[in-house]
């Protein structure tokens, strides 16, 4: 991964090699810890990060449904993520940041209410999640046999550490088998959304997404239905079953890190005309032209570094 200069932990920032855990940290053996995944953009402006208070809000939602509290406001971790960016001084086009919180040292066993919060946010240049080429002609997905795990034994909403087991073992396989990206179904056969994104098809003109029965609240899912019903085209939300997915005209991702990427084939059948497809391509570049800060429309959305 690209290091940079600082890490702002607990409060203060310190150099990126001295940001370090006790090898009996409580989540390293019981896993419950929240992440955010948040973006800045270099625009004509200077960088500025991308609906930074609905992540920030989100990391301590999250919290707060693992029984986790975080010793610090909204405010005081959008404040530590805007000086972060400034003192990194990077370069780069865009910057990845990762708020997050985890259960640090003194406690064993698993009942956590007094293992101490640990918070942290961190910052790195980061490349296109699924590639460079997959942005412009699309990604190989497969629907894994992993399930999301249902709602009665996890949580779904919250941007929970412990999720990203699910996610991993999706993910591996997927590229173990040839393809990209994995998409996991719920526990009742519809589809959840993929390891790390939202699933977005289109059908006969119309944009389906499923709602988030079992599935993250995403930001971006929730951006690119306001952009698509601004453009005039039509949304709709409910459950998708594979054999929906596999007659979809077009499909694709979308994350804070996926962006927008286009899905051109899942499980051996080609999905549209193999290609990115051209509503997948309009919201592409009208995603890239608000987070660039190029459409003032939306320009509420932007946090200026
Ligand atoms: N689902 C999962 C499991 C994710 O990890 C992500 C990435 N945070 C998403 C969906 C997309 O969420 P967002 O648009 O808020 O980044």
């Amino acid at each position: 991964m690209n290091a940079a200069k600082y890490i702002w932990m607990n409060g203060k920032f310190v150099a990126w090699d001295d940001a370090k855990v006790h090898v009996l940290s409580h989540t390293l053996h019981y896993g419950n810890g929240v992440i955010e995944g948040t973006k800045a953009y270099k625009t004509e402006r200077g960088y500025a990060i991308f609906r930074l208070n609905d992540h920030t809000k989100r990391l301590k939602e999250s919290a707060k449904m693992t029984l986790m509290e975080i010793p610090y406001s909204v405010e005081e971790m959008n404040q530590a993520q805007v000086e972060l960016i400034r003192k990194n001084e990077f370069s780069g086009d865009n910057v990845y940041l990762r708020p997050f919180a985890f259960l640090g040292y003194g406690v064993m066993g698993v009942y956590h209410k007094d293992a101490p919060v640990e918070t942290a946010v961190a910052a790195w240049e980061w490349g296109a999640y699924l590639g460079e080429e997959g942005m412009k002609k699309g990604i190989k997905l497969k629907i894994v046999s992993m399930t999301r795990p249902a709602n009665t034994s996890n949580m779904g909403k919250a941007k929970a550490v412990a999720n990203y087991l699910n996610s991993q073992m999706a993910k591996y396989e997927a590229i173990d088998c040839g393809y990209e990206e994995a998409l996991l179904l719920d526990d009742q056969g519809y589809v959840a959304e993929a390891s790390g994104a939202s699933f977005f098809m289109v059908k006969n003109g119309v944009l389906i997404t499923p709602p988030n029965d079992n599935s993250l609240e995403s930001i971006t899912q929730k951006t690119v239905i306001e952009m698509a019903q601004n453009m005039g085209i039509k949304v709709e939300r409910k459950r998708i079953s594979r054999e929906d997915v596999y007659i979809a005209d077009e499909a694709f991702l979308t994350g804070t890190a996926a962006e927008i990427t286009p899905v051109r084939l899942i499980d051996a059948r080609e999905i549209g005309c193999g290609a990115r497809g051209e509503i997948t391509e309009k919201l592409q570049s009208g995603y890239f032209d608000i987070v660039f800060g190029r459409n003032k429309e939306y320009d509420h959305y932007l946090t200026y570094v």
